[in-house]
């Protein structure tokens, strides 16, 4: 008789403290996939979040694989960004919000492996630097020689004048040995933003750049200029003569007015990418 009443809990309790551990668990791991939402964001920088991508495909600076997050007017810890999708090609309801561990906040109904893989290099930029409110990561082909060579990019310009503040170059062998080069986790993004640390870009040996700026319109322009730049020392190398490259005095002279007039040039590319079909 006593033996069975403690079977009987014993096999009893077990289940008990398996269901609730997994309700835990899973309750646990709903939470991890899905972080609490900001709210909806401003729609005039949806917006222009979408006009960002546009303007860069336009000038063959972003394709496929590259993309442009903004944080989420909201709060700082929080990141929109256009799910896995062409960037001439995004429209407002592609714009996804992620927490800064790039977890998506709502995938829209979409599998995770249609999100953009390398949305760690946004997220763990946006955690090192608050300053930053807005990033882009171009694979622009005027900037692959100077990540693969180190020669250093300097500024031959004042549009580019930012880059007098130093352009590093990150080594993805350095951290994590043989990979395909993304940065597909969060440690490696960590690793990038730590090579970024407090400089306005970072090249990426043999892929591409991560480039950051205090707004929208001006990490587009940075990237517009960072590249056109890179285009232009490279031609400028190949005369043979010296080059007098802007002075870190100069640069700081124009980064204080930097955005003077750039609201001006903004509303022209915009009109124009956003005109194509
Ligand atoms: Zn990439």
């Amino acid at each position: 008789m006593t033996g069975l009443l403690p079977r009987r809990r014993g096999a009893l309790l077990p289940a008990a403290i398996v269901h609730m551990a997994l309700a835990v668990t899973m309750s646990a791991s709903f939470a991890q996939q899905a972080p609490v939402s900001a709210g909806p964001a401003d729609p005039k920088l949806i917006e222009d979040l979408v006009a960002a991508g546009r303007i860069l495909a336009d000038h063959g600076l972003l394709d496929g694989w590259g993309h442009v997050s903004v944080r989420h007017n909201k709060d700082p810890n929080r990141y929109l960004m256009a799910r896995g999708l062409s960037a001439e090609l995004v429209t407002a309801k592609d714009i996804i919000e992620f927490d800064l561990d790039s977890r998506p906040v709502d995938t829209h109904g979409l599998p995770m492996s249609a999100l953009f893989t390398e949305r760690y290099i946004h997220g763990e930029i946006y955690k090192r630097r608050p300053d930053v409110i807005a990033v882009v990561h171009t694979h622009a082909p005027s900037l692959i020689p100077f990540g693969d060579t180190k020669v250093p990019l300097r500024p031959m310009y004042h549009r580019a004048a930012f880059i007098a503040f130093g352009i590093p170059v990150f080594e993805i062998r350095e951290r994590a040995g043989m990979t395909d080069m993304l940065i597909r986790n969060a440690a490696l993004g960590r690793n990038l933003a730590e090579a970024l640390g407090d400089h306005p870009a970072v090249l990426m040996r043999g892929h591409g750049a991560a480039i950051t700026a205090p707004s929208l319109q001006r990490v587009v322009s940075r990237t517009i200029f960072l590249s056109l730049n890179a285009t232009l020392q490279a031609d400028a190398m190949r005369m043979n003569a010296p080059i007098t490259y802007l002075d870190l005095e100069e640069a700081r002279l124009i980064e204080a007015r930097e955005g003077h007039g750039l609201a001006r040039t903004w509303e022209g590319w915009k009109r124009k990418a956003m005109a194509k079909p």
